[in-house]
């Protein structure tokens, strides 16, 4: 099984040290051909904007939103979850829009827009986890067919829909790796 990192700006490289210490294969994925070596995606944090457009230009945003419709696992984290949204709050940004969600982007506003906390998701972890926030998305609205993992502050943070999983913060960035190992599993 490999798992394919969307490559091209943000913290790629942490996910896949993440899956390297799960013994996993990874895969960086730039360009549509790439997208058939892998069985699995993660579209990482970092800047929505410049993803969007490079992915755009390439023709992968058409190529990955195929792969991902047609039951693809994949995940997304902080910036990648903006991009598996149907719908930006007040924001012109091309999304894959996978997932029946609307996100607003850097929603904490400057003060409050990077925190770490600890918290209990028991999908996740029997433990309790460390969730990083770096000028953080959260989901403002969700369909009934998504799962709502984890609220933080009154806000969605985390989702599930089919084999898509989504998260607000940055779990490669801890050495934590039970939400990619969560992620396999989906
Ligand atoms: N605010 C960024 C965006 O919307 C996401 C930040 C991140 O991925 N850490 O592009």
């Amino acid at each position: 099984m490999t798992v394919g990192i969307i490559a091209i700006q943000g913290a790629f490289l942490e996910h896949a040290h993440t899956l390297e210490k799960l013994g996993i294969k990874t895969l960086w994925v730039k360009e549509p051909a790439d997208l058939k070596h892998i069985d699995r995606c993660i579209i990482p944090g970092g800047e929505s904007t410049a993803i969007s457009k490079q992915m755009c230009e390439s023709g992968l945003m058409q190529a990955l939103k195929k792969r991902i419709e047609e039951g693809m696992p994949t995940m997304g984290t902080c910036a990648g979850l903006v991009l598996m949204a149907k719908s930006v709050d007040k924001d012109p940004l091309i999304t894959l829009g996978v997932m029946d969600i609307q996100v607003k982007r850097n929603a904490y506003g400057r003060q409050l827009g990077s925190f770490s906390t600890r918290a209990s998701l028991p999908l996740i972890s029997q433990n309790q986890v460390e969730l990083i926030f770096i000028r953080a998305p959260y989901i403002q609205k969700v369909e009934p067919s998504v799962q709502i993992i984890h609220v933080h502050e009154s806000r969605i943070v985390a989702v599930l829909q089919n084999r898509m999983f989504a998260v607000a913060f940055h779990p490669e960035l801890t050495e934590q790796t039970c939400f990619h190992e969560y992620f396999l599993t989906i």
